[in-house]
């Protein structure tokens, strides 16, 4: 099955809004085997969407439009997929109601404008809206289907996860090929280092590999094709091929699937009864938002110091006088009496400290842009790293923020081996 997904709005084409509804929709749709062949953004404007419209229509089995459900005159993505699919657009009592009812309930009259959103092309499926006014709605004629969703993002994922997945797995049936998908996450590897530890791997029979650079991780994306009924085989597969990827990268690997380095580090905090508390420089209090991303955080992290100046590294953290001035800011002397300084001023169990140059000015030959040491004190005592990063100052800084963590995590894992 083949599919377009066609974004319309104006402002998508002004630059001022990213397309965000295409790249989770292509996601959704890939996950079931569906091809998106084509991404499509054409503006409000009436005779180019019919003719996208008609175009998509043309050249794939099912389209998903986002945008221009509205109220406004410029609003026009049901009236032209039922002029391209010839045909009539008739009123939905039952969405009528549900209109009236959203705005007795917030006791404002309901404009006349608004009742053009319960018109939609006849023999439709409504797929309600449980947050805005405007449905939705699915459209099924001579072996095309049309998905016709509204623009905001957080109208449009609810309405598609809840209403038009259900029919699109009716649609597609049981033995439709889907995309059975593990992602292995990785820290601390390179592309082409990867690719040469897992050498044949890469080219395994019934298994697609990619290797995807994200900003402070890779992605190892494992895919395994598999209708409905042979999904157990599929598994399989992609179990012995994730047990063989972790025998030959160890613990490189931090994670799968959803789980992300910030999560498991929690988990695991909170499982070992541990706290932790941060000494920021270069990372400007970014390792803290990180560790306080998940609700419920404050069971494991108790607080931290942003110390960018060295007046707050020696006033607040206790930072020697003499290490700054012989060692400098960024080096392992400093890192490891900033850690050292937050543990005991906080009274956790573990403090992770970050000081760098994040760029783009401020390095030497001696301490280039990138340069960064990461300390860690802990009851058995305090050490700190040296890491260089590349690029520029944003990604030196969540490298740093995604390195920290990681030696957290691997502090919790060889202390686990050791008992
Ligand atoms: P409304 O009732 O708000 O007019 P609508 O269904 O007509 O809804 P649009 O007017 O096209 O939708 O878009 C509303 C808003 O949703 C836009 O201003 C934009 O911020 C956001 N939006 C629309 N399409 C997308 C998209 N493809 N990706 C991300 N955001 C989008
Ligand atoms: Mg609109």
């Amino acid at each position: 099955m083949k599919a377009e997904i066609v974004a319309t709005g104006t402002e998508l084409l002004l630059g001022e809004t990213l397309n965000t509804s295409a790249h989770y929709l292509t996601g959704k749709l890939s996950s079931v085997g569906i091809e998106v062949d084509y991404h499509t953004t054409v503006g409000d404007n009436p005779e180019r969407l019919e003719q996208v419209l008609r175009q998509a229509i043309g050249r794939t089995d099912l389209v998903v439009t986002t945008g221009g459900l509205g109220p406004t005159v410029d609003d026009l993505t049901k009236e032209l997929v039922a002029k391209v699919l010839d045909l009539k657009l008739e009123l939905d009592p039952l969405s009528l109601e549900q209109l009236k009812q959203f705005f007795a309930r917030r006791k404002a009259p309901m404009p006349k404008n608004n009742e053009k959103q319960v018109y939609f092309p006849k023999g439709a499926k409504i797929l309600p809206n449980p947050i805005g006014t405007a449905p939705g709605a699915i459209i099924e004629k001579n072996g095309k289907t049309v998905i016709i969703l509204p623009g905001p993002p957080f109208e449009m994922r609810p309405m598609f996860d809840t209403y038009a997945w259900p029919e699109l797995q009716r649609i597609i049936g049981p033995h439709t090929e889907r995309m059975n998908e593990r992602v292995l996450k990785v820290f601390g590897m390179g592309e082409s280092a990867i690719e040469e530890v897992l050498g044949e791997l890469m080219n395994l029979p019934d298994i697609t590999m990619a290797l995807l650079a994200k900003r402070a991780e890779m992605h190892i994306r494992l895919v395994a094709r598999s209708t409905e009924t042979t999904s157990r085989e599929a598994g399989d597969s992609l179990d012995r091929a994730e047990k063989e990827i972790r025998r030959r990268l160890g613990d490189k690997v931090f994670g799968r699937d959803q789980e992300t380095m910030i999560g498991i580090i929690g988990q695991r905090l909170i499982d070992k009864q541990l706290t932790i508390a941060t000494a920021e420089s270069c990372t400007g209090g970014l390792l803290g938002a990180a560790l306080t991303q998940e609700p419920g955080s404050s069971v494991f992290y108790l607080g931290g110091v942003v110390s960018y100046s060295n007046s707050v590294k020696q006033g607040v953290l206790g930072v020697s006088e003499e290490n700054l001035q012989k060692f400098g800011a960024v080096s392992e002397e400093v890192a490891k009496e900033m850690a050292e300084g937050a543990r005991s001023k906080v009274g956790s169990d573990l403090a992770i400290s970050t000081t760098g140059i994040a760029g783009p000015d401020g390095g030497s030959e001696q301490k280039p842009v990138g340069l960064v040491y990461i300390g860690l004190a802990t009851p058995e005592g305090v050490h700190a790293k040296k890491f260089q990063f590349y690029g520029e100052r944003e990604s030196v800084r969540q490298l740093t923020v995604q390195a920290a963590l990681n030696e957290v995590r691997q502090y919790i894992s060889n202390s686990e081996r050791r008992l």
